[in-house]
């Protein structure tokens, strides 16, 4: 997987203070896309081991108490990054399960393979959807048009 950019504090892709980590990879192509440099999978920087070992370490630091973890690009469900983001959001519910995970997706949730599917046993929020120009509206909350859906799970039911 390669991604974009690690903002190790952010207050702006989600609730509370968190980490946000953009990735590189997006099928979607959706017209008027804000990140359209993320779509190929090999632009940005190689993931590696240890930028996830400095996300726990940033999700573990008492100085500055984050909320959780904000997964966003790109599209972290593109099949290229399935594997690399199952292996993260494994490690953050097991290593700091008291942190929630935001994950911002093109796929609308009954589009997801099985693959895809099951990295939402392990998030808290999935906004999902393509963005759709015609459907924008700047007041929307963590979600750039209408048709994008703000899906809450409850993990405790999982
Ligand atoms: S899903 Fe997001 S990143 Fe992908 S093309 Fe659409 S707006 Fe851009």
């Amino acid at each position: 997987m390669n991604y974009h950019q690690y903002h190790p504090v952010d207050v702006v892709n989600g609730e509370g203070t968190r980490c946000t980590l953009f990735v590189a990879g997006c099928e979607h192509h959706c017209k008027g896309c804000y990140n359209q440099s993320t779509w190929r999978v090999d632009s940005g920087h190689l993931y590696t081991p240890a930028l996830e070992e400095r996300i726990i370490a940033d999700l573990l630091d008492t100085r500055i108490q984050r909320r959780g973890l904000s997964l966003s690009g790109g599209d972290p469900l593109h099949p290229a990054n399935v594997t690399a983001i199952e292996h993260l959001v494994t490690r953050v519910k097991r290593e700091c399960p008291d942190k929630d995970i935001w994950l911002w997706t093109g796929y609308t949730l009954d589009q997801l393979s099985d693959s895809q599917r099951a990295i939402t046993k392990h998030i808290d929020v999935l906004i999902d959807g393509k963005f759709e120009q015609s459907q924008y509206d700047p007041e929307l909350l963590w979600r750039g048009s209408a048709n994008q859906i703000i899906h809450r799970f409850d993990l405790s039911k999982s």
